[in-house]
């Protein structure tokens, strides 16, 4: 039996894992389970799941989810993204934001798997994830587009360059004009995923393609990496070869899916899905980097290198939560990225306090200068 530790087991991605382990009583067993703030979702999942080893990172709700879990132990703050894992063989990393490098970190550390599905600890500490590889755990990337390429890699030597596949999100097909007056409600309404807000937002400007950029590069040891918008997600990603050849793996869009190979590696484990319904009509058109330049500037960051990455990630966190507040508009989101990836100085990451440090430096920044 597997052992899994879900680290954000109450946002979509832990709960889909939740899911994968339901279907699968017997090859799977939970042995650690945390949240952010969710006492009730946690508790109910840990009662269902017979897991005691509970993480809230809110040490507000300690007593109520002692309430709920009397038997387990419970650990609050930084310690619900560490010690919750210490059982487990594979750690889903499913948390939203710059705490899942923390969680990363710690699981490599002491050489466990680690299913990823946190960008920002790629993003901001790529570095560091892979230095961290040398302690003998492993890097399983879960989103799509990763789980993709990293399918298509199976058995080469060498490759060229990944091609990303993006949808292009809800406003691919919209005039530039128009994007000024997008509202929170229509950047969160993804056409073929069902994602959390931020990361619709992201698919919404590109920018989450732009994060996806710089993960591969990390993930794949690659700066060959570019994009085609493709609208209906069936071919999740690329590998073109050296003759020419070029490799994808496609399926019906389904997070389960790319989270079960990460966690079952290399296994293409069975279960019951949605098989695609023919006929298929796919379509793969180019970006528009003139209306959505996110991509770019990723790419930029890349070429700048030492804590670039991490400014456009603070930077582009703190202008979607003004966008979701209603206090910026949808355009201005990459404005005040691009403003900070050109302007913020220059230094290296030499460690975690670093990341941490910049991160909350450029994110309060932008924050508080653009609330209003
Ligand atoms: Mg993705």
């Amino acid at each position: 039996m597997k052992k899994i530790a879900i680290l954000g087991c109450t946002g979509s991605i832990g709960r889909q894992t939740l899911d994968i382990v339901r279907s699968n009583p017997t090859e799977y067993q939970i042995t650690g389970l945390s949240c952010g703030t969710n006492a009730v979702e946690l508790g109910a999942a840990a009662r269902e799941f017979g897991c005691f080893r509970l993480g809230i990172a809110d040490k507000n709700k300690y007593a109520e989810l002692k309430e709920l879990c009397p038997k387990a132990e419970i650990y609050c703050g930084d310690a619900a993204l560490t010690a919750v894992s210490d059982y487990a063989d594979v750690v889903v990393v499913a948390v939203v934001g710059m705490i899942g490098l923390k969680a990363v970190l710690y699981a490599l550390s002491k050489g466990k798997t680690v299913a990823l599905a946190n960008k920002e600890s790629l993003v901001a500490g790529g570095k560091l994830v892979t230095d961290a590889l040398k302690n003998g755990g492993k890097l399983c990337p879960v989103d799509s587009e990763h789980s993709a390429v990293w399918q298509c890699l199976r058995g080469e030597k060498s490759f060229k360059r990944i091609i990303l596949t993006a949808s292009g999100g809800p406003f691919y097909f919209t005039d530039k004009s128009k994007l000024d007056g997008v509202t929170p409600e229509q950047a969160v309404a993804h056409p073929n995923w069902n994602m959390g807000k931020k990361i619709s937002v992201d698919s919404a400007t590109m920018m989450n393609k732009g994060l996806e950029i710089i993960e591969a590069r990390w993930l794949f040891d690659t700066t060959e990496i570019d994009y085609v918008i493709h609208p209906e997600s069936i071919v999740h990603s690329m590998v073109e070869f050296d003759d020419g050849s070029i490799k994808a793996q496609a399926g019906f869009p389904d997070m389960r899916l790319p989270i079960r190979y990460a966690i079952d590696y290399p296994e293409h484990s069975r279960r019951d899905y949605t098989p695609l319904a023919l006929p298929l009509e796919l379509r793969f058109l180019p970006p528009d980097e003139n209306k959505f330049p996110a991509p770019a500037l990723a790419r930029h960051a890349i070429e700048k290198g030492g804590n670039t990455s991490i400014v456009l990630n603070a930077a582009n966190e703190a202008a979607v939560r003004l966008f979701l507040e209603g206090k910026i508009k949808f355009p201005d989101i990459i404005k005040i990225v691009e403003k900070a990836v050109c302007t913020e100085p220059l230094s290296q990451v030499k460690n975690e306090y670093d990341v941490y440090q910049t991160h909350n430096r450029v994110y309060s920044k932008i924050y508080l200068d653009n609330r209003g």
